[in-house]
């Protein structure tokens, strides 16, 4: 299964790619190797953080609102980020994550820092930011009435719903933050962005997103895709990416175009054929790390998660470290 994501980062550096998509597995509970690696795989840093938490209350609350026609109460939403805010910082850095059974998936309140693993630990300072951001980027979206009007005009909305499908030799999955369905428009896709500039474009992102909604919408619908989905043409589909922190509140819509779908599928392809040639598709046990190779870009092994194990790609160097962290809690 590969996602845009996934391709980005095998292009990045397909070591890096190998760690997190063949070797990290929640799954896997005895071998102590993986269990690192899959760890490792989740940290984040702070930034990213606070743009979790913001997506999954957009996620959970605004879903809720717009279907259920509940008014939007922003310092309600606000209260819940708050809520798991604090629980993810207090897990992250008494490192919970480090505790025999800790629980690595679906757990609400883990969390588990880059900078804690890694780096030099969080300051308050940052802790505070990264608050106010949260605040800021709800308060942000919530406050723009025409954008809230303009959703509950939808016939219905769903958010993080993942959209697989097959490509060449591989199923793509892509995960569009938030797509609004209307009686009788096509589609919306939104990606929700909380960047402190702002400057970059998030085009190619949301072209994938699109051929997902495309590729299923007409292949194989799901249960609660409305029946008039298949009625439009790919080109009709709606993008905007939303940048949550901007203090305009600024929203790029771009346009699906024939260039851009084609321009798409060729990156794609050649991604696929430079990963099905290193292994990609094979299991764990078929493969070793040493099928992936390592970044030229010290810049990328700067913010890796993986720089540790990966000079020696071995289970004594990570289970050395996992080792140690336990220690460092007693
Ligand atoms: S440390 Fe560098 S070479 Fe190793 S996986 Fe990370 S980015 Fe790739």
């Amino acid at each position: 299964m590969i996602s845009v994501t996934g391709y980005k980062q095998f292009v990045q550096c397909e070591r890096l790619w190998f760690y997190k998509n063949i070797v990290a597995d929640s799954r896997v509970k005895n071998d102590l190797f993986r269990r690192e690696v899959t760890l490792l795989s989740k940290l984040q840093t702070v930034q990213a953080w606070r743009g979790t938490i913001v997506d999954n209350i957009l996620s959970k609350y605004l879903v809720l609102a717009i279907n259920n026609k509940y008014p939007v109460k922003k310092d309600y939403f606000i209260e819940q980020a708050l809520a798991m805010f604090d629980v993810q910082l207090e897990y992250a850095v008494s490192k919970n994550y480090r505790k025999p059974d800790a629980v690595l998936t679906n757990n609400p309140e883990f969390n588990a820092f880059f900078e804690c693993e890694l780096g030099e630990g969080i300051s308050d300072g940052e802790i505070n930011q990264a608050k106010d951001d949260i605040i800021t980027a709800l308060t942000n979206i919530l406050d723009d009435k025409n954008f809230i009007d303009y959703l509950k005009t939808a016939k219905y909305v769903i958010s993080q719903r993942p959209l697989i499908y097959n490509f060449d030799r591989f199923s793509v999955k892509a995960i569009p933050d938030f797509i609004a369905f209307f009686d009788d428009g096509p589609p919306h896709i939104f990606d929700w962005k909380v960047h402190t500039y702002g400057t970059a474009s998030y085009d190619e992102q949301l072209i994938a997103y699109a051929v997902a909604l495309y590729k299923v919408g007409t292949i194989k619908p799901h249960a609660d895709f409305p029946a008039n989905i298949s009625k439009w043409k790919i080109q009709d589909y709606k993008l905007t990416e939303y940048q949550l922190l901007h203090k305009d509140r600024i929203k790029r819509d771009y346009d699906v175009t024939d260039d851009k779908i084609e321009a798409f599928g060729e990156n794609m392809s050649s991604a696929i054929i430079r990963m099905h040639i290193a292994g990609a598709n094979k299991k764990y046990s078929q493969l070793s790390a040493d099928n992936f190779s390592t970044t030229e870009y010290i810049e990328h092994c700067q913010r890796c998660p993986f720089q540790k194990i990966c000079k020696t790609n071995s289970y004594e160097t990570a289970n050395k470290y996992a080792v140690r962290d336990e220690h460092f809690q007693d």
